[in-house]
């Protein structure tokens, strides 16, 4: 297609976050010259944010990795050499191999971090052909699997919300759409909705641009959303007010469960036993002509059985408003208001984010938000939570298939398969634990990690408590990463590789089973700058020079997608022409044959599950549960004399993707210091005023940041920015760009009691901390004195 001036224009996509909203790139002379956002996109309809709007400076930024790098001076030394393509593959081949032949393919891990476009699939499929199912990433366990996983165990599926289907009701549970988008779930369709006359819940611990516009704002202490759901069940239950009918026929709510054993009652043939009302008897859950009960205790052959319902009323009743009011710092009467807003109002959306998964209650949560949409009935009707009809399967999803293919004990050895069951090991065949990860670096326990593969990766400011994180990588015998430009974490690499923009290559936003619209195109808009690669051919190259490309055929992405494809009745190119492959919209699937052939949902029992078979089967609560967090002034009050305040890191910004862009200088323009939100009461009483650096300490560590003064919290919460590191400044170890000045990981715990027992994932929100005011050269001083003790650290017997 021609655009004015001569110039082409290529329909694409872009991947500056997870969106995938259309771009048109208009290209003269080989040279993209301006992006602007494709109104004929079925998915962003021309929307395009700050980031997506600097992409073109981005893509041309002085700074970007246009050719390999090898390390020319100690690790961290900050001293690079330019080598040829052929000798840093040649390296990275020989180095894995080198790091597999001494200790196993377990030795070599290695992720994504969120990188400018969806790479995990890629890394993890390289891992896996390894041998090595250590697979990790700061967006794994603490971000969406614990929610995806969640959905599955209760629906079978994962559900979004169907803004397409005209929503009456949207409930943002720890979510910001207008800021952070995820796969597809644009924030302004959710905008659109609230404009055209939809209610809005808004669920979160600060009044976010979005609570300003809500009817109804529950500004919840961190960490227990669990309480507020269960608070809000019980309010719907004894109110009258859940949809029974979709709750009786749809749900395993009026199964009958051995109140002793916790076992769900099943028959002989293995059916699931309900108790039918007009005879008084357990009898099988299809039993033609049943009444089953959904409330009670009974006697069965002596023992004592009680409906799920009857357990999760019981359970509810745990929280009514006050109580729950007094864990949660909420108000009563606004739990009762959203619990009836919620039930009544039809069709209602439930979108919930990042801030469900980053505590140790993230495999309840998610968990009660599924059962909170079962209670009001709003599953796979249009504008309630749906979820589509794929297309195709993903490589997200091809790529889990290809790990199930390895051998039982590569999972047995995952590292966390002990522990956290629902991500790790035989059963879930996910991710590695991260923590557990660092661990075996530095201790070889329970063996040795040695090798570390890097796609996009940043870890020392994606994942938790950043000094261990340095530790580890230091400690490594061979780190390899590829990017767009370098970063603190990769200055501790051996190799480094040029990684390509979305302007550059060929990709589809795997975005199935998340969102309406499945996956978006991205077409390469412009060569490859310098001697740019696609990471996904380079991963090809270092299997085949390792001699272990059996099960990786492909030479391009796009030989890939052509085959993946082809369930879909599609080639690349057709899906490319088509704007994207995507997945058809079909509501109430379990009425129909869709799944079951009488009906239902694809789950263990056929319903949706309230009581969880998947959670109990791994060990855990099948009904939601709260535990209190581990630094809260409930849990250790003594503490938190010292640490008064209690933090949440990792709330987004709209010109940022985590650590991504701060050399951009129109998105650093819009935002250039990390800031941390403190409520003016408590900063009053600190002697903090706006714009004065402030050190923020929690027992772990300190981190300095400006005071940006916010009212719109609880005076006993903090806002930590995170993801902050300073591209301008010096590279070399130990300063690494400022990592460690203003690095909210500096603050958080990565071990017990602070993970998460079934999934693994790290308290990100609701840890203790102090603040107080710094001059700037304190400021400065507390960076130097962080970064030296990490330093130092690395310099212990047990980290050398
Ligand atoms: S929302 Fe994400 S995908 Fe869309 S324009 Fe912004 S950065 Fe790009």
């Amino acid at each position: 297609m021609d655009g004015r001036n001569g110039t082409r224009i290529v329909r694409s996509g872009c991947f500056l976050c997870h969106g995938g909203c259309g771009i048109r790139v208009h290209v003269q002379d080989g040279r993209a010259v301006r992006v602007e956002g494709d109104p004929e996109h079925p998915n962003s309809r021309g929307y395009l944010c700050v980031k997506g709007r600097a992409g073109i400076e981005l893509l041309y930024h002085k700074d970007r990795l246009l050719h390999p790098l090898k390390r020319a001076g100690a690790r961290g030394e900050g001293r690079w050499e330019r080598i040829s393509w052929d000798e840093a593959l040649e390296t990275c081949a020989a180095e894995l191999k080198k790091v597999i032949g001494r200790h196993g393919p377990l030795a070599v891990t290695g992720g994504d971090g969120t990188k400018a476009d969806e790479v995990a699939w890629i890394v993890d499929l390289f891992l896996l052909n390894l041998g090595s199912t250590n697979r990790t990433g700061p967006g794994r366990a603490q971000c969406m699997f614990p929610r995806r996983a969640a959905s599955n165990a209760t629906w079978g599926n994962y559900y979004t919300p169907d803004y397409e289907g005209d929503p009456r009701l949207i409930v943002l549970w720890g979510d910001q759409p207008e800021i952070s988008n995820h796969n597809s779930i644009l924030g302004y369709k959710m905008l659109d909705k609230r404009r055209g006359g939809a209610k809005l819940i808004v669920i979160d611990p600060r009044r976010t641009a979005a609570a300003r516009r809500a009817d109804l704002w529950l500004p919840i202490r961190p960490g227990t959303d669990v309480v507020l759901a269960l608070s809000m069940m019980h309010v719907m239950i004894e109110e009258d007010l859940f949809d029974r009918a979709f709750v009786e026929r749809w749900s395993n709510a009026p199964f009958l469960v051995d109140a002793e054993t916790g076992d769900l009652l099943r028959d002989s043939q293995g059916n699931h036993l309900v108790w039918d009302k007009d005879q008084l008897l357990p009898v099988p859950n299809d039993w033609p002509g049943a009444r089953p009960a959904l409330c009670g205790a009974f006697d069965v052959h002596g023992r004592v059985c009680k409906t799920v319902w009857q357990l999760l009323k019981e359970r509810c009743a745990q929280y009514t408003p006050p109580k729950a009011a007094a864990i949660t710092w909420l108000k009563a009467g606004d739990i009762v208001r959203a619990a009836r807003l919620y039930a009544a109002t039809k069709p209602a959306a439930l979108a919930w984010g990042v801030g469900l998964d980053q505590c140790i209650n993230a495999h309840q949560n998610g968990r009660a938000c599924a059962i909170l949409e079962c209670l009001t009935g709003n599953v796979d009707v249009p504008g309630g939570n749906m979820h589509p009809v794929p297309c195709h399967r993903g490589c997200r999803t091809f790529t889990d298939a290809f790990g199930e293919t390895l051998p039982e004990e590569a999972y047995r050895k995952q590292l966390g398969a002990d522990r956290f069951r629902l991500c790790s090991g035989p059963a879930a065949k996910r991710y590695a634990n991260n923590p557990a990860v660092l661990r075996a670096i530095l201790t070889g326990e329970p063996y040795p990690v040695r090798a570390w593969v890097a796609i996009g990766g940043n870890p020392l400011l994606t994942w938790s408590n950043a000094k261990e994180v340095y530790r580890a990588l230091m400690k490594l015998d061979f780190f390899m990463g590829a990017d767009l430009f370098m970063n603190p974490s990769l200055q501790l690499a051996d190799i480094v590789l040029p990684a390509p923009t979305h302007f550059e290559k060929e990709r589809l936003m795997e975005t199935q089973g998340y969102g309406p619209f499945g996956n978006v195109r991205c077409v390469r808009a412009v060569e490859p700058l310098g001697e740019v690669r696609d990471e996904f051919e380079v991963c090809g190259d270092i299997l085949r020079r390792m001699g272990m490309d059996r099960n990786w055929p492909w030479r391009t992405v796009v030989d890939f997608y052509d085959e993946r494809l082809q369930e879909a009745g599609m080639t690349w190119r057709e899906a490319v022409e088509a704007g994207g492959a995507f997945d058809r919209i079909a509501y109430r699937k379990h009425e129909t044959g869709h799944y079951r052939k009488e009906g239902g949902f694809p789950t263990a029992t056929g319903r949706a599950e309230i009581y969880s078979t998947v959670w109990r089967r791994n060990g855990y609560d099948p009904l939601p549960s709260y535990t209190e967090l581990p630094e809260s002034p409930y849990s250790d009050p003594e503490l938190m004399k010292e640490y008064p305040f209690v933090v949440i890191t990792g709330g987004r910004l709209p010109n940022y993707f985590h650590s991504q862009h701060r050399q951009v200088a129109t998105l650093r323009r819009l935002h250039p210091e990390p800031q941390t939100q403190i409520h003016p009461e408590a900063a009053a009483r600190l002697g903090i005023k706006k714009g004065d650096w402030v050190c923020v300490e929690s027992p772990r560590g300190r981190c300095v940041q400006r005071a940006r003064l916010f009212s719109g919290m609880d005076p006993r919460l903090l806002h930590v920015e995170h993801g902050w590191w300073f591209p301008e400044e010096e590279a070399a170890a130990p300063h690494l760009y400022g990592v460690f000045r203003s690095n909210a990981n500096t603050l958080t715990p990565n071990a017990d009691p602070f993970l998460d027992p079934a999934f693994g994932g790290y308290t990100l929100r609701g840890f203790a901390a102090k603040a107080y005011k710094v001059t700037e050269e304190q400021a400065t001083r507390i960076a130097w004195e962080e970064a030296r003790e990490a330093r130092e650290e690395t310099l212990t017997p047990s980290a050398r």
